[in-house]
């Protein structure tokens, strides 16, 4: 599929899908493309720039937009809850067993009672830490924490 803008004699401008530019063609010059403002059949191609239809569902890299950052400057308060998070990582990483890249096949495997559930992790990326998400399996980044170097 191709998809043209189209303009008629009056300049109405108006977008339009054709199986390809020859039925594009074939089917202008027989009048069968017409305005949809005011039904005329004295259509043209307003600039030749076809985008042609995807049949994945992938969306670009770049079309997605870069997360800022979060950065702080932490208060003492702050400092404290950075040594919970270590703790927590460092209790999670001490009482689960370390899949690694089996993370998610592990994760799967338990959530749908084909493994015994227990605490692990790995690793996995956000695009399957995602997916996992919307499976309905609770899983937690393990916060990064830099290290305290008051
Ligand atoms: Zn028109």
């Amino acid at each position: 599929m191709i998809k043209y803008a189209l303009a008629c004699e009056q300049a109405h401008a108006f977008e339009s899908w054709f199986p390809s530019s020859e039925a594009f063609e074939t089917q202008r010059k027989r009048g069968f493309v017409t305005c949809p403002f005011c039904n005329s059949p004295k259509v043209e191609k307003q600039i030749m720039a076809p985008s042609v239809t995807r049949t994945d569902k992938a969306v670009p890299a770049a079309a997605l937009p870069e997360q800022p950052q979060p950065v702080a400057v932490l208060s003492d308060q702050a400092r404290e809850l950075r040594a919970a998070l270590r703790a927590l990582r460092e209790h999670v990483m001490k009482n689960s067993e370390d899949v690694g890249k089996g993370f998610v096949e592990e994760a799967r495997k338990m959530h749908y009672g084909e493994a015994e559930e227990r605490s692990i992790y790995g690793e996995a990326d956000m695009e399957e830490a995602r997916s996992l998400l919307e499976e309905g399996i609770d899983v937690l980044p393990l916060p990064v924490v830099p290290d305290d170097r008051n």
